[in-house]
């Protein structure tokens, strides 16, 4: 059987050539990093939560006429998604204040901003992801005012989504990085939601105890990455009944 061929190795996902021209398929692994890559660790199972997590806030996503690049689920660690030409930014938007705007503006983590603040990062590793302007992304063309305009509302009607879903079932979205990406139709471009949505690039409070649901467990150290990650998924009732012994279980 032919090896099938892999277009790009990230930290915590792979992408292979898809079955048809214009698709991609994501497999979700289970490792995690932080800090530019420096802390690295393997939790099992969560290459399998992410990947049906993530396919749980695209569908939702879909549903509200936000377009995204997910197509279908093809088994527990990968998902069928279009191909887009990746936008070099992380786009951050954020509802309360926690990690580099905290540090950066000396606010306490949890403080609640004005209203939501949506800021931008250059995809670059070696660079350490440094945050830019808007000037910067237009003067360096990866993007242009429009292109910024649609951003800024697939951004925003992203937050706005993932809020009510986490708020309804006791958490806190305080804030998330989403990745955009560009497709073709012909001679027309449309920007849509790329990458994933997961516990990875967001960070979720439990409204009541404040405690931590997402990769901040791990950059900080506080328990169980699989444990928290499992519970986000039980809440949303993604992967029912699942507790890290029923993760573990379909992991192998
Ligand atoms: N984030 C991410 N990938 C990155 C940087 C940030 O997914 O490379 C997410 C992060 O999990 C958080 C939000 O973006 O939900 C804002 O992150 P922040 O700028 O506070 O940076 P951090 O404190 O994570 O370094």
């Amino acid at each position: 059987m032919a090896r099938r061929k892999k277009i790009y190795e990230g930290k915590a996902k792979i992408l292979y050539e898809g079955p048809e021209p214009g698709t991609f398929i994501q497999y979700f692994k289970d490792d995690a990093t932080a800090f530019n890559a420096q802390k690295k660790a393997t939790f099992e199972g969560k290459g399998v939560l992410n990947n049906r997590l993530s396919e749980f806030f695209m569908q939702g996503l879909t549903n509200i006429g936000v377009p995204n690049h997910f197509i279908r689920r093809l088994n527990m660690r990968e998902q069928l998604i279009r191909q887009v030409e990746i936008i070099p930014l992380e786009v951050i938007v954020r509802n309360f204040a926690a990690g580099s705007i905290s540090k950066r503006l000396g606010m306490e983590e949890g403080t609640p901003l004005p209203r939501p603040i949506v800021e931008y990062s250059y995809k670059n590793d070696a660079l350490g992801d440094p945050m830019v302007s808007e000037e910067y992304i237009v003067a360096f063309g990866w993007a242009n005012q429009q292109d910024l305009d649609d951003i800024v509302s697939l951004a925003l009607r992203v937050n706005d989504f993932l809020s009510g879903v986490f708020y309804g079932v006791g958490i806190k979205l305080v804030d998330f990085k989403i990745e955009v990406g560009r497709i073709w139709d012909g001679d027309f471009m449309r920007i849509i939601v790329a990458d994933e949505i997961s516990p990875d690039s967001c960070r979720l409070w439990d409204i009541k105890t404040g405690q931590k649901l997402d990769k901040d467990v791990f950059r900080r150290d506080l328990g169980s990455l699989t444990d928290a990650y499992t519970e986000v998924a039980r809440r949303l009732g993604v992967l029912q009944a699942a507790g890290s012994a029923t993760v573990t279980r379909l992991v192998h």
